[in-house]
């Protein structure tokens, strides 16, 4: 029997569990194709309903992976995408929008994110975002990689403020945005997604995470994710192409880690003294 994911509120109303799923590498080799279809429709059985990708993954093919995965049962999901920085001009993000419509079989994506700042003006794009919305493509944007100072920028200009993520890198050994940025968003009560919350792996072979993982009778993956779940306002999205490794992460769910808990992770893995710049991947 499992303990339910606990969920968080997006703007605009929307509950959603605080362990989603990542698909990035998804989509480049046909032959793990049925792999990584059958490990989203088990994540989604398990209760993992937000399904992260973008038109990047694979070029298109993460997303047709999630179209394929979802296929008689797109209302069980919450679909998050994202355009490129140098598609971001107000046309060209309707068209990449189009595309990623088109490729995951859907007539709307549920969350819409610029991947990263790039060239095109911030105004152009959320321009582009509103008009999304208003059509009813997209129901929600937001951002991803914004430190505070870009987050600043984008809530000045118009309709800036409708922002409802910010997607950024945040995992035990990378904490920095619990210095600034997250207390910002918390403020705000915007959900922060946290990408590669394992890390992009390298967590899983780190000498303490082991040891701690053993005290709990876990592996190092679910600590991580268990740790994460303390934190109020965060969403991490792991990824994984196996339907074993679905089941250990949304079982990392049922791990209550305590305050000592926690305070051992410190010591481990310090929390932020200091402003760094947001790391990046
Ligand atoms: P991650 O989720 O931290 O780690 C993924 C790696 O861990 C894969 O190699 C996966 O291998 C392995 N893994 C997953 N669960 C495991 C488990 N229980 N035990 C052992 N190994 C496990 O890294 P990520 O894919 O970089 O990040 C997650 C998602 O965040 C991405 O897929 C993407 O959707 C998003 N992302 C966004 C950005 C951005 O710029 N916005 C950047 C990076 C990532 P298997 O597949 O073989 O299980």
């Amino acid at each position: 029997m499992h303990d339910p994911i606990p969920t968080l509120t997006f703007p605009g109303g929307r509950k959603i569990p605080v362990l989603g799923q990542g698909t990035w590498r998804m989509g480049e080799d046909r032959a793990k194709a049925a792999a990584e279809i059958r490990s989203l429709q088990i994540g989604l059985d398990l209760g993992m309903t937000l399904i992260d990708t973008a038109e990047m993954y694979g070029d298109g093919g993460a997303e047709r992976i999630v179209g394929e995965a979802l296929r008689g049962r797109r209302d069980e999901a919450f679909i998050v995408s994202k355009v490129l920085p140098a598609n971001a001009s107000r046309s060209g993000t309707i068209a990449a929008c189009e595309r990623s419509l088109e490729n995951l079989g859907t007539d709307r994506i549920d969350l819409y994110l610029l991947h990263w700042r790039g060239g095109h003006p911030l105004a152009d794009t959320v321009a582009a975002f509103e008009a999304l919305k208003k059509a009813g493509k997209i129901l929600a944007w937001g951002v991803s990689n914004f430190d505070l100072d870009d987050m600043e920028e984008l809530i000045a200009v118009p309709e800036g403020g409708h922002v409802a993520t910010n997607q950024v890198l945040y995992n035990l050994a990378r904490r920095g945005i619990e210095y600034d940025l997250l207390p910002w968003c918390r403020d705000r009560h915007l959900p922060v997604m946290a990408y590669s919350p394992l890390d992009e792996g390298r967590l899983l072979h780190n000498a303490d995470l082991i040891h701690i993982a053993k005290a709990h009778q876990a592996t190092p993956a679910q600590v991580a994710l268990a740790f994460l779940k303390t934190r109020s306002g965060v969403i991490s999205i792991p990824k994984t192409g196996s339907t074993e490794r679905a089941r250990e992460n949304r079982d990392a769910m049922d791990i209550h880690l305590t305050a000592e808990n926690l305070a051992e992770l410190d010591r481990f893995f310090p929390p932020p003294r200091r402003k760094t710049r947001l790391e990046v991947i």
